[in-house]
C-alpha cells in the first residue's frame, strides 16, 4: 500500500528553486525538502522503486527516511482533503446577492490613454453624465438585492470626479438608506486622480473610501500611454493628485492599478516607484492580446512578461522576509499569502462579474462589469426593472468545474475559472478559457505560491504576524482604535522604509 493516497490531487512544483505541493481541493500549500518533492510520485504509488533507489543515489539514505517521514506527515496531518464533489454545484445552487455595484457616473474623461478600453471613457457611445434619478434608482436597487452583510459601492467611469457632485449626493443617500435599513456599506472609487482637490480629497477619507488610481509606474513609463486630450503627458498631474491625497488618507487604503504593456516590462523598477510614492496596494492588468495595435500583449511576449512576473515575486519576497511589510499589497502576490493564512484561497469563481457584482451605466442600463457595457446579449438589466435572472444564472453556472476547459486544470480553485471578459473578446463566449492567458496566470499562482512558501519555510515566526497585518488590510477589524493599536505594535509603517 502506498503512502499517500493514489487518487490525491495534487499540483507539485519547483519554482525559482523551492520545491512545494498543493493540495488541489483545499489548496493549501506547503513547503517540501528536495528529495520530498523528488520521492512524492513514488509515496503516492505513481512510480516504483526504481525512483527511490535514484533518490537515495542523489541524496543519501537518511534523507530518503526523513522524506518519507516529511510525506507521511501530509497524510496524518489532515494537509490531504478529499475531493467535494458537489461544491460547484452547491455554490451556484446558493443565493446570489448583489455585493459591488459599479456606479459609472461619469462616461466621459479628461485623459485620452492610448490602450483604454472604454474609448477615452465614452464607451465609444456619447458622452454621457449619471443623474441623481438613476443614481437614486441604483442604490435602491443595491439595498434590495444586498444582503444583511452589505455592499459596495464602486464608483467608476470615465473618470468618476468629472461629476463630483453626483458622487456627493449618492454617497448622502446611500449612507441614509443603509442605515436605515441596517446595512454596512463601503465606498470606493477608480480614479485617474488628475483632478483631486483637497475638499475632494477630504470628502473621500470622511468617507472612508478606499482609491485605485490608474497609474503605469515612472514617467517614462507612465506617459507612453496616459496622456491628456491634447496628448501631453500626465504624470505630474497624477503626481500632485497622490500628493493631496495622501494629506489626508492612508497609504493602505490607496491602491495602484497598473496596465502593463510589452514596451515596459521591468516590475521592480514600476513597483519600487508606486511604493516611493506611498501607495501601498499594486495590481496588474494589461491589454489583452486580441488587438493588433503595438501596446496589446501577442503571444510572442508572454515569455518575456512571465519573466517580468518572475522577479518582481523573487524581490516581493525578500522584501516581505525582511520586514518591509509595504511590500505585502503587491497582488496577487500579497492576497494570496493573506487568504493561505487563513485557511485557504478556494473559489470556483473567479470574479463577481453577473453573479454578485453589476455596473451600472449612465442610462440606468446593468451590465455584468464595465468590460460588458454596450454587450448586448449580456445586458443584465435596468435600474428601474430589476436584474435579469437568466443572465444572471449564465454567470452562475459559469463555475470552473462545470466548464470543460478548466475541469480537469491544477488550478481551477485558485484561478476560478478566469476573466469571463476576456473570454469573450478572445472567443465570443464567457465559457472558454482563453490558453495563453492560462499560462501566464498558472505562472503567476506559482509564483504566488513560491512567496508563500518561503515564508512559511524561512519565517515562521512571521507568519502570526503576517495574519494581523491581513486582517488590517482586508478590513476584518472595523474597530478604528484597535487597528491603529495593532499598527503601532506591529510597526506597520505608514511612511514606510522604500
Ligand atoms: S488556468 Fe485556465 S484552465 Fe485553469 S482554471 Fe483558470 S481559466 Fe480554467
Ligand atoms: S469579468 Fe473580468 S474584467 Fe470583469 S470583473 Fe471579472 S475579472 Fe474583472
Amino acid at each position: 500500500m502506498s503512502l499517500l493516497p493514489a487518487d490525491w490531487a495534487y499540483h507539485r512544483v519547483r519554482k525559482l528553486g523551492v520545491p512545494m505541493v498543493l493540495d488541489i481541493h483545499s489548496s493549501q500549500v506547503k513547503p517540501l525538502s528536495d528529495a520530498a518533492y523528488e520521492l512524492l510520485p513514488y509515496a503516492t504509488g505513481e512510480e516504483d522503486g526504481d525512483l527511490r533507489e535514484r533518490v537515495v543515489t542523489r541524496y543519501g539514505p537518511h534523507a530518503v527516511e526523513a522524506a518519507l517521514k516529511e510525506l507521511g506527515a501530509l497524510a496524518t496531518s489532515g494537509f490531504i482533503t478529499r475531493p467535494d464533489l458537489k461544491l460547484g454545484r452547491r455554490i451556484a445552487a446558493a443565493p446570489t446577492p448583489l455585493k459591488v455595484m459599479f456606479l459609472h457616473v461619469a462616461h466621459d474623461c479628461n485623459l485620452a490613454c492610448r490602450y483604454c478600453f472604454a474609448g477615452q471613457g465614452s464607451y465609444r457611445a456619447r458622452v454621457e453624465y449619471m443623474t441623481p434619478g438613476v443614481a437614486q434608482a441604483a442604490v435602491d436597487l443595491l439595498m434590495r438585492e444586498s444582503d444583511e452583510e452589505g455592499a459596495l459601492i464602486r464608483f467608476f467611469g470615465g473618470e468618476p470626479l468629472l461629476n463630483f457632485d453626483l458622487m456627493r449626493t449618492v454617497v448622502a443617500y446611500a449612507k441614509e438608506r443603509a442605515r436605515a435599513l441596517g446595512k454596512k456599506l463601503n465606498f470606493s472609487i477608480f480614479t485617474n486622480a488628475t483632478v483631486i482637490t483637497d475638499e475632494i480629497a477630504r470628502f473621500l477619507a470622511e468617507n472612508n473610501f478606499e482609491i485605485l488610481i490608474s497609474l503605469d509606474g515612472p514617467p517614462r513609463t507612465n506617459d507612453r500611454m496616459r496622456v491628456q486630450r491634447n496628448g501631453e503627458p500626465s504624470y505630474h498631474l497624477v503626481i500632485e493628485g497622490v500628493k493631496t491625497l495622501r494629506r489626508y488618507i492612508a497609504g493602505r487604503h490607496i491602491g495602484c492599478r497598473v496596465v502593463l504593456t510589452p514596451q515596459d516590462l521591468d516590475l521592480v523598477e514600476i513597483v519600487g516607484h508606486i511604493l516611493g510614492l506611498g501607495i501601498w496596494k499594486v495590481m496588474f492588468g494589461k491589454v489583452w492580446e486580441t488587438g493588433s495595435e503595438p501596446y496589446a500583449f501577442k503571444p510572442v511576449d508572454v515569455e518575456r512578461l512571465k519573466a517580468g512576473f518572475t522577479e518582481i515575486a523573487a524581490t516581493y519576497t525578500d522584501s516581505v522576509l525582511r520586514g518591509k511589510f509595504h511590500w505585502l499589497g503587491i497582488n496577487p502576490l500579497g492576497g494570496f499569502i493573506f487568504r493561505q493564512l487563513e485557511g485557504g484561497n478556494k473559489d470556483v469563481y473567479h470574479c463577481l462579474a453577473g453573479r454578485k457584482s453589476a455596473a451600472v451605466t449612465p442610462s440606468g442600463d446593468i451590465w455584468p462589469c464595465f468590460h460588458f457595457v454596450g454587450r448586448e446579449r449580456f445586458h443584465l438589466g435596468h435600474v428601474t426593472t430589476g436584474i435579469n435572472e437568466s443572465v444572471r444564472q449564465r454567470f452562475v453556472q459559469n463555475y470552473s468545474e462545470n466548464r470543460k476547459s478548466c475541469r480537469s486544470c491544477w488550478a481551477r480553485y485558485l484561478c476560478g475559472g478566469g476573466c469571463p471578459a476576456n473570454h469573450l473578446a478572445r472567443y465570443g463566449d464567457i465559457t472558454k478559457a482563453n490558453p495563453v492567458q492560462c499560462d501566464i496566470d498558472r505562472h503567476v499562482l506559482e509564483l504566488s505560491m513560491y512567496a508563500y512558501a518561503r515564508v512559511v519555510r524561512e519565517a515562521p515566526h512571521l507568519l502570526e504576524r503576517l495574519k494581523v497585518i491581513g486582517h488590517i488590510k482586508e478590513g476584518y477589524y472595523s474597530d478604528k482604535g484597535f487597528v491603529e493599536h495593532l499598527e503601532t505594535a506591529f510597526r506597520l509603517p505608514e511612511e514606510a522604509e522604500q
